[in-house]
């Protein structure tokens, strides 16, 4: 047996690390679960095994693995190499990774907490310490395994929390507060004996007397299209509306046994699936996308495929789906956001069934540490996981195919904390010839991945036609300036988007509103001297939140009372400057009370099923105007939105940041493309000052090409990505001349190896945050030689941070920055 393990330990200093084995002890494999010590304290952690060998390490002493909780692998020999690369490229250490990829139920530390289950009461404790322990959680509620040894009485209490979590006896605690009661809706369908065409027939005769009833039933037929005949559910309160009924005339119809009514749960738990429902059939344009896609893969690993918003690519998807499970292989299936794209979710359930497993952020730590250890195990398994970024960190077996939807989305990138990885990046790395294909979706493609196509190294796929021949909505803009200038500004509405408003709603339509900014007013100023509150803690000006009256930091999160005279002169008084969604919401309830709005945003968004609640309600029909932030813009599936509103575009493009204007373009060309989806073509107005901005002009024609050629050729002129790839420092320090310092000094070593390529030190365009001091350094690395140089880069960052002058600064490296 091998006298050592190198493992894997979830800390963020570079490893892995040596431990010495017990000779006598279980015998213990790559992939493993071990409890070593790590640090000067008592501290242990569950760490994974690389692999054993017989080196004695170079230092003194080597700490010795506590204990094996595994008798097999739970980590896949795959999963630990690509760990190990993840860290490499984002320059973090492979704890780091392992942390962000493992539930937190299969990796307990010393400071895991843990809590009461159901069965902890009855559970039979096997001794007096066990009893002890379950004894003080039930009186405490919460304890952390530390503290759990204390009572236990043993050194390493992490294997027998294992075993009691594993019992049930008790369970982890949950950082997400869920205060989800589950929303049911009520929904209509036909009697058993009304189900067939005859005995409808019939009734059609039998209400010729009730117009009213006659109204619900043709409505009832109408909705009901595209389910499948006797099945069709439908929404009581839409039906009605729809119909122009009440609720009486239904309830005769019921009555007189035409009609059923059924309680359904909403969101996105299962529910009855209806089906397997058929693949979806394809139109002429899908079909042929479709048939390219399967030829690009014949030679190329990743295929980018660019269809305009509307275009379906969903079906398609579903067909190559289908197809990697024939196989017998296993799909991941990445969006930005689950609880957005609803209707998606449930037709994948429909048809795919039992194989769908969702992975979002709002799973318990149960429901994870169960889905890893499934795929874990599962060789050869059919299943398709339908995730958000962390779901590519999941260990499948069998992996045939990766669709990245919505591949340009910033919400692939996760910033803080590390690894601060890109999930579609990282999906293209898995891509190989003879087994795992990526398909990269979107209507407005990332540039780097649009430089990949056209430079042929990614296969490309255009799918030009909206599905249904429904076209493109009509963009129009209104010009901020002009209609200051003549006072025609109700609030932020000109009279071209509040008419506009008004018309969809009057028409039973429904309307979005994009503000890029939340809460209420984003700065107070005072009249007489000019000054503005800011946090005590960042360099920044604190915004307005009505509802709960209070000044907010968007930065750190502190609240404010909102002071009633200036802190400066004590006179005066406040005047709000600018606008975020509330503000937008409030006046247009003023403007058009009989509307009802709703708001779409972080503050609405808190809570684990918020989002899928406001969601049905606006699917549903029980709201006209959604008013939110970028959140509306993630591939929302909308049906009945005719009109989308931008209230004001400048503040989209004018950030200085290098992939500024490509968001810009990204959100508006998105959000555009939420107007009229199925019937009309639907209409855009997009309000800005400078009317003539060449990204609006890309917009209203909806030239994703012209856009993006005109992009590259400004990146390639400066050096950027994707002519380049960067890497960004970022320092930190509460002492603004340490951090400087720092900074400087890094900036000359890296100067010293890529020259003018090392750009900074930059103080940032808000340079304090919870009390520290900040200081950006860019560099671009040559694509062509960039595993060297990366390893150059690797080594100042590493001699910084060991450096007995600079390394109380804390330095983050962001890899690809976004
Ligand atoms: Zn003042
Ligand atoms: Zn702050």
């Amino acid at each position: 047996m091998a006298q050592y393990a190198y493992v894997i330990v979830p800390v963020a200093v570079k490893g892995p690390f040596t431990y010495a084995l017990d000779p006598q002890g279980t015998a213990v494999g790559r992939g493993m679960r071990v409890v070593v010590p790590f640090g000067t304290g008592r501290k242990l952690y569950t760490g994974i095994v690389v692999r054993t060998h017989d080196q004695a390490p170079g230092s003194t002493r080597t700490r010795k693995v506590h204990s094996v909780l595994d008798q097999e692998a739970i980590v896949p020999e795959r999963v630990i190499r690509f760990w190990m690369d993840m860290a490499n490229h984002y320059l973090c250490s492979a704890g780091e990774v392992m942390l962000a990829a493992m539930p937190a139920q299969l990796v307990l530390n010393s400071s895991t907490r843990i809590c009461t289950t159901a069965s902890t009461p009855t559970y039979p404790a096997g001794n007096a310490g066990e009893a002890i322990f379950l004894s003080a959680l039930e009186d405490q509620g919460r304890l952390s395994i530390e503290q759990a040894g204390e009572l236990l009485g043993v050194k390493d209490p992490l294997r027998k929390i294992k075993d009691l979590i594993e019992a049930g006896a008790v369970g982890l605690e949950e950082h997400v507060r869920d205060t989800f009661r589950p929303r049911t809706k009520r929904m209509v369908r036909l009697a058993e004996s009304a189900r067939d065409e005859a005995s409808l027939r019939t009734w059609f005769d039998t209400l010729e007397k009730a117009p009213k009833q006659l109204a619900i039933l043709m409505r009832f037929i109408e909705l009901g299209r595209g389910q499948r005949t006797g099945e069709q559910l439908i929404n009581t309160p839409h039906l009605l509306k729809s119909a122009g009924a009440d609720r009486s005339a239904l309830r005769t119809l019921i009555a007189k046994g035409l009609f059923e009514e059924v309680q359904v749960q909403d969101g996105l738990e299962p529910t009855d699936p209806i089906g397997p429902a058929e693949l979806p059939t394809l139109s002429q344009a899908q079909s042929r996308a479709l048939a390219e896609v399967r030829e690009r893969f014949g030679t190329h690993p990743v295929v980018l495929l660019q269809g305009v918003t509307g275009s379906g690519k969903t079906e398609l998807y579903m067909h190559l789906i289908q197809e990697a499970l024939d196989q017998g292989g296993q799909v991941l299936y990445l969006l930005p956001e689950i609880a957005l794209t609803k209707l998606s979710v449930q037709r994948l359930r429909n048809r795919f069934g039992e194989h769908v497993h969702l992975f979002h952020s709002r799973l318990t730590p149960h429901q994870r540490a169960e889905l890893w250890s499934k795929l874990a195990s599962d060789k050869g398994g059919r299943a398709i996981v339908l995730g958000v970024r962390s779901a590519l960190l999941l260990p499948f077996q069998d992996l045939h195919l990766i669709i990245v939807d919505e591949e340009h989305d910033p919400s692939f990138k996760q910033h803080k904390p590390a690894p601060r990885y890109n999930a579609r990046d990282m999906a293209v790395t898995m891509a190989s010839p003879d087994r795992v294909r990526v398909l990269l979706g979107s209507a407005t493609p990332s540039l780097e991945s649009a430089f990949n196509a056209r430079t042929g190294k990614y296969g490309f796929v255009k799918l030009t036609e909206r599905y249904g021949g429904s076209t493109l909505p009509e963009v129009v803009t209104v010009d901020l300036r002009e209609a200051q200038k003549k006072k025609r500004l109700k609030g932020h509405f000109s009279p071209q988007l509040l008419q506009a408003v008004d018309r969809a709603v009057q028409r039973r339509e429904q309307v979005i509103l994009f503000q890029n900014r939340r809460g209420y007013s984003p700065i107070w100023q005072c009249t007489s001297c000019g000054h503005i509150p800011g946090c005590a803690h960042c360099d920044v000006s604190l915004t307005y939140h009505k509802r709960d009256h209070d000044l907010r930091c968007h930065y750190c999160g502190c609240n404010y009372e909102p002071p009633t005279a200036c802190p400066e002169c004590r006179s005066g008084t406040l005047r709000m400057l600018g606008s975020g969604t509330e503000r937008i919401e409030e006046e247009l309830t003023g403007l058009l009370p009989e509307v009802r709005v709703a708001r779409l945003d972080q503050d609405t968004a808190r809570g684990k099923h918020a989002v899928e609640q406001l969601m049905s309600r606006f699917d549903d029909g029980e709201l006209d105007v959604l008013v939110g932030t970028q959140m509306v813009t993630k591939g929302l599936d909308l049906d009945r939105v005719s009109l989308v509103g931008i209230m004001n575009a400048d503040r989209l493009w004018g950030f200085p940041d290098l992939r500024a204007h490509e968001r810009a373009f990204q959100l508006m060309a998105q959000v555009a493309g939420r107007s009229g989806r199925r019937r009309d073509p639907g209409q855009v107005i997009i309000q800005a000052y400078d009317i003539a901005h060449p990204v609006l002009q890309f917009v209203l024609q909806h030239d994703v090409d012209g856009f993006t050629d005109r992009e590259l050729e400004h990146r390639r002129v400066l050096g950027y990505p994707p002519f380049s790839r960067m890497v960004r420092f970022t320092l930190k320090h509460r002492k603004e001349g340490l951090v400087a310092a720092a900074a400087a000094h890094m900036a000359r070593e890296l100067r010293h190896h890529f020259g003018d390529r090392a750009l900074g030190p930059e103080v940032p365009a808000v340079a304090w945050v919870r009390d520290q001091h900040i200081r950006n350094i860019l560099v671009k690395l040559r694509r062509s030689d960039h595993a060297r140089e990366k390893a150059l880069l690797a080594g100042v960052f590493e001699h910084m941070v060991r450096s007995e002058e600079h390394g109380r600064v804390r330095i983050i490296a962001d890899v690809d920055p976004m």
